[in-house]
Formats: C-alpha cells, sequence, structure tokens
C-alpha cells in the first residue's frame, strides 16, 4: 500500500500567531500547540497558542501534558477544534529537528510538529512563498522566516515532512507591494 501523506493548511491567523511567537522570544526557543482540525488526509490548523511560561532554551523546551489535556478540555467545550500538534522554534539553527525534538514527538501523544526557523537579516524583504513542501519569507527586513512541518508515522517509526499550504501568502505579498508603493510615491 503506498504510503499517504496528509498536508496542512495554515491559516493566516496561525501563520501571524506563529510568527509573532517565535518572534517576540527571538534568539530564545518559542514553543506552542497547533489547534485545528485533523482529517484523513489533511491538517486544518486555524489557531496557534503560544507558551509563555514554557520552560525554554536551547534544545530544552517542553509542555506537560496536563497542559495540553486542560487545552483540549477547553476547545472541546467551546469549539469543535482540537489540538493538533505543536510548534517551536530554532533561533538562527539547525534547520531541522534535533534528536531531542524527535524523542519529544514520540513520547507525546501528538504526531504533527511544526518546526520555525528564525533568523537576523539585514536587506531589503522578499514576499512570502512555498519552498521545499514548506513556507518561507521576511518579515520586513529584519528578520527570516522558514516554516516546516512534519509528521510522525508511528508505524514505520519516520517523520516525514509534508506539505504547508497557505493560502494568504498571496494577500500577505500584496500588502507588503502595496505598502511598497506608498513608500516610493512618499519619498518622491
Ligand atoms: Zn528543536
Amino acid at each position: 500500500m503506498p504510503a499517504f501523506r496528509r498536508n496542512l493548511t495554515l491559516s493566516e491567523r496561525a501563520l501571524i500567531d506563529i510568527a509573532t511567537a517565535c518572534t517576540e522570544v527571538y534568539k530564545k526557543e518559542a514553543i506552542g500547540l497547533l489547534i485545528g482540525v485533523k482529517h484523513k488526509k489533511h491538517y486544518m490548523v486555524r489557531d496557534a497558542i503560544n507558551f509563555q511560561s514554557a520552560i525554554r532554551g536551547y534544545e530544552y523546551v517542553n509542555v506537560p501534558s496536563i497542559r495540553i489535556n486542560r487545552v483540549n478540555y477547553v476547545l472541546s467545550r467551546l469549539t469543535d477544534l482540537r489540538v493538533v500538534g505543536d510548534f517551536h522554534s530554532h533561533p538562527d539553527f539547525p534547520s531541522r529537528l534535533s534528536p531531542t525534538d524527535k524523542k519529544d514527538v514520540k513520547k507525546g501523544g501528538l504526531a504533527l510538529t511544526i518546526l520555525v526557523v528564525l533568523n537576523r537579516i539585514k536587506r531589503k524583504a522578499h514576499g512570502w512563498k512555498a519552498k521545499d513542501k514548506g513556507i518561507v519569507g521576511d518579515i520586513g527586513n529584519r528578520y527570516h522566516m522558514k516554516i516546516m512541518a512534519f509528521e510522525y508515522d508511528r508505524k514505520l517509526e519516520k517523520f516525514n515532512k509534508i506539505k504547508i499550504v497557505c493560502p494568504s501568502l498571496r494577500k500577505i505579498n500584496r500588502q507588503l507591494r502595496e505598502k511598497e508603493k506608498t513608500r516610493k510615491t512618499k519619498t518622491r
């Protein structure tokens, strides 16, 4: 049987939540939960919750499962959404899951994990685009962000990089271009 892989749709709100959470604590690691719906062939990630008080440090982020259970409790009473995965950031590098990251996913009950790599830049901002299944883009001329999603296959004990679809990238790029245009006319 051919292995099928889910892809992931990232809402605009989830993208912005993740971007602000990871930038806020740079150069520390941010960690949080992905809220949405898990379908047979697809994850719909609608929101991301940042854990401000998570124990953070390079390659040491930890969210106790009791907190995930509490979040799920609230979600199940107020919404039709669930915790579908988690996210965390690597300030500067590395651009892959560390052995600790993998161990955490294997131990935890969530198969989906998003990794964000955030770098400082000093250049004109580029737009956002899909790249190598993930998405990349700049936040102003200060930060470059790379977002990757992985799903852990418990049967094969393997991590698969899954494709992220983010329909709002076009909108973000359009806004960028419009801002650039107004800036140019103003300085003329
Ligand atoms: Zn990590």
